[in-house]
Parts: C-alpha cells; sequence; structure tokens
C-alpha cells in the first residue's frame, strides 16, 4: 500500500487523519514539525505528503519549497492541508510547490480522491517513463 507522511502539528488532527488513513489501508508516516517533515520525507521516500501549512519550526510553505528544492525529493506529490477556505492561501501553497491542495475541517472522500489523483498521476507517469527506459 502507498506510504503517506502526514506533516500535522494538532495531535488530535494528527491522531484522527492517521487512524482513518490506515483504516483505508495506508500505511501511515508521522512528522509534528515541518523540519522533521522535511528530514522523514528524504530518509523515508513516502509516496505522498500531507502538509499542514501551520506547523512549529518550518512553516508547511518553506517546508514544501525545501521538498521541492531537492532532486531527491522533487517528485513526491504534496498536498496543502489549511484551516482556511481563502483563494490567498490556496495560491500560496501552489506556489510553494503544492500539488494540490484542502481545507480543514477534513472531509475524507473528498481528500482521499485527491490524494488518489496524484497516486494514479505519479505511478501512471512512472510506468510510462519505464516503458520508455525498457
Ligand atoms: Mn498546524
Amino acid at each position: 500500500m502507498p506510504k503517506i507522511l502526514l506533516v500535522e502539528d494538532n495531535e488530535m488532527n494528527r491522531d484522527m487523519l492517521s487512524r482513518r488513513l490506515m483504516r483505508k489501508g495506508y500505511e501511515v508516516l508521522i512528522a509534528v514539525d515541518g523540519q522533521s517533515g522535511v528530514e522523514m520525507a528524504c530518509s523515508e521516500a513516502p509516496d505522498l505528503v500531507l502538509m499542514d501549512m501551520s506547523l512549529p519550526v518550518l512553516d508547511g510553505w518553506e517546508a514544501t519549497r525545501r521538498l521541492k528544492a531537492s532532486e531527491v525529493t522533487r517528485q513526491i506529490p504534496v498536498i496543502a492541508l489549511t484551516a482556511h477556505a481563502m483563494s490567498s492561501d490556496r495560491d500560496r501553497a501552489l506556489e510553494a510547490g503544492c500539488d494540490d491542495y484542502d481545507t480543514k475541517p477534513i472531509e475524507l472522500p473528498r481528500l482521499l480522491g485527491k490524494i488518489d489523483a496524484l497516486l494514479n498521476g505519479a505511478l501512471g507517469g512512472a510506468v510510462v517513463a519505464e516503458e520508455r527506459l525498457g
């Protein structure tokens, strides 16, 4: 099953979302601030990152910028999670390099749809690349 790195400092949100994702069969890794999120993305190579934007140490925008600036982690899809539905937040998240965006409170079916779309997109791309090589 795909491995999802959840970067979230709020314990209640983190526990609830990770439990729901695990129930759907995903392997879930957890980081509680932006800095450890970047480090875990490098060391654990998750298939996708769910990134809270309001984080201690390093916020989600800066953490995403670092992920997208590194060749090791650039290809990992990042979905930004913020508490605000404002279009400026969405724009800032996409500017930082996030591949998609969702707002809290999380509606699981909607978020799962975005996760699936990015994972299948990424897998599809990998298959195409492999075919080209092979
Ligand atoms: Mn937060």
